[in-house]
C-alpha cells in the first residue's frame, strides 16, 4: 500500500455547543495569562515533565537488598517523596519535582515498607541527588533542583 497524499494537519474543529466550545479562545486567553500563572501556580503539566523524565530510566534508590538493579528495568517509575515528611503542603509541581525513578521493588520499599521514615528520608535524599543532575540534562534545564 502506498500513501500517496501527505498527512493533512486539520486541526480540531469543535462544534458550536460542545463541551469544549469555551475552549475555542484559549490561545488568547493562555497568552494572556502565561505570566501571572508562570510566577504563581506552575501547572500539572509542568509537573508532569519530572515524571515524564523518570521514564526509561534505571532505579535511583537501589535499596540495598531489596533492590534488584536491573539497568532495563521496566517496573522503574517515578517515585514521590509525598509519602515522606517534605510532602505535606507541597503544590503539585513540587511534589512532581521532588521525585525519582525507582523500581518496584524499592517504590515498594519506600512507599510501604516497614523501615524507619529516617532510613527512607535519606535515602531518597541520595537518590534525589544523584538523580536530579541526570533529570536536568534530560530536561535541557539549567536549573537543578537540589
Ligand atoms: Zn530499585
Amino acid at each position: 500500500m502506498k500513501r500517496s497524499a501527505p498527512m493533512k494537519r486539520t486541526g480540531f474543529a469543535r462544534k458550536p455547543g460542545s463541551p469544549f466550545s469555551s475552549l475555542a479562545n484559549r490561545g488568547t486567553a493562555l497568552r494572556r495569562t502565561a505570566m501571572k500563572k508562570r510566577a504563581k501556580k506552575p501547572t500539572v503539566a509542568e509537573g508532569s515533565k519530572y515524571l515524564a523524565a523518570c521514564r526509561g530510566e534505571p532505579c535511583f534508590l537501589r535499596v540495598s537488598g531489596v533492590c534488584r538493579r536491573n539497568p532495563n528495568d521496566e517496573t522503574v517509575v517515578p517515585c514521590h517523596e509525598n509519602s515522606l515528611a517534605a510532602g505535606k503542603g507541597m503544590g503539585l509541581k513540587s511534589e512532581h519535582a521532588r521525585t525519582v525513578p525507582g523500581c518496584f521493588w524499592c517504590h515498594s520499599w519506600l512507599d510501604q515498607g516497614s523501615a524507619p521514615r529516617e532510613k527512607k528520608q535519606v535515602t531518597f535524599s541520595q537518590a534525589f541527588l544523584e538523580w536530579a543532575p541526570v533529570r536536568a540534562r534530560k530536561m535541557g534545564l539549567q536549573e537543578v533542583m537540589a
